[in-house]
């Protein structure tokens, strides 16, 4: 590791204020972040550590929809009465998020930050149509994940909590890779207040809507009718772990399972 400084500032105000400085970087479980560090891929400055901040934490019901803290952890979320009464497909998402020592550290706001590929929080936000709440506004969840590792998120600025609508129906389905648990290719369906959504994670740079896929199940809300839909192989990952074109079967294998666990 690089030398930089420590923060613990309470409040959301005066992390914003210490993130001011362009080298400083925000720290909420470090599941990530620390592993760079520890790598010497990123040299902050300083480090502002977002767990001490009372109003980043916390899962409440506001109207229809469920607001969850940035700094709540994904066993919180998995173990979370209110989310397995409203949307029980997060709550199974987050249950399968990594292993236990993952969910007890992870947060929800800094895996939706940090937007990697492979990432599943991304899915649900996306899939269920959630609004981001920052520091400084809201941002929809199609305006919100821009690319790899990129969100609409300026430097200073602070992800607060996400604002999940209460859907009607809701599944989430991924082929996972056996060592990381991290997305090889997964699927969130929802039918709702945000209408019919499907967002896909792990098999491309970003999470993104399959249109075709959502066009299918407005007509037809059934697993086969998802099964009819190809997704093109194009632009999709190719590692060690699997080609673009397994990812694009995947995709819809995904989708179907994700269709059937809505009901
Ligand atoms: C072995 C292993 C397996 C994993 N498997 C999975 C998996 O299967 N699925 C999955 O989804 N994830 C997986 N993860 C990732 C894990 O779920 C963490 O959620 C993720 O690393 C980021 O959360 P964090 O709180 O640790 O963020 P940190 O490491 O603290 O931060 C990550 C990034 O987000 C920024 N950031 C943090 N909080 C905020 C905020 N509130 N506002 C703005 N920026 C912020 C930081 O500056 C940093 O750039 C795995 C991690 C490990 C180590």
């Amino acid at each position: 590791m690089y030398d930089f400084a420590y923060h613990k500032p309470a409040s959301v105000a005066d992390a914003v204020k210490l993130l001011a400085d362009p080298d400083a970087k925000a720290v909420s479980g470090g599941h990530t972040l620390l592993p760079a560090l520890k790598h010497r891929l990123n040299k902050p400055s300083a480090l502002v550590d977002l767990s001490g901040i009372a109003e980043l934490k916390g899962i409440r019901r506001v109207g229809n929809a469920i607001v969850i803290g940035a700094l709540t952890r994904h066993v919180e979320v998995a173990t979370s009465a209110e989310v397995a009464a409203s949307i029980p497909a997060l709550a199974y998402l987050a249950g399968h998020i990594g292993d236990v020592q993952v969910r007890n550290r992870g947060t929800i706001g800094g895996s939706v930050s940090n937007n990697d590929p492979a990432a599943d929080y991304p899915a649900a936000v996306l899939g269920l149509g959630a609004t981001v709440h920052t520091s400084a506004r809201k941002i929809a969840a199609d305006d919100f994940f821009l690319g790899m590792f990129t969100t609409a998120l300026e430097p200073n600025e602070i992800l607060t909590a996400i604002e999940f609508p209460i859907p009607e129906k809701a599944g989430y389905a991924k082929m996972k890779n056996p060592a990381s648990r991290y997305v090889m290719a997964g699927a969130f369906v929802s039918k709702g207040p945000m209408g019919v959504r499907v967002a896909i994670n792990g098999a491309a740079p970003c999470v993104f809507r399959q249109a075709d896929m959502e066009k299918a199940l407005s007509a037809n809300w059934s697993a086969d009718a998802v099964a009819a839909v190809k997704q093109a192989a194009d632009g999709l990952n190719a590692d060690i772990h699997g080609s673009a074109e397994y990812r694009a079967h995947l995709v819809t294998v995904m989708a179907k399972r994700a269709v059937a666990a809505a009901g």
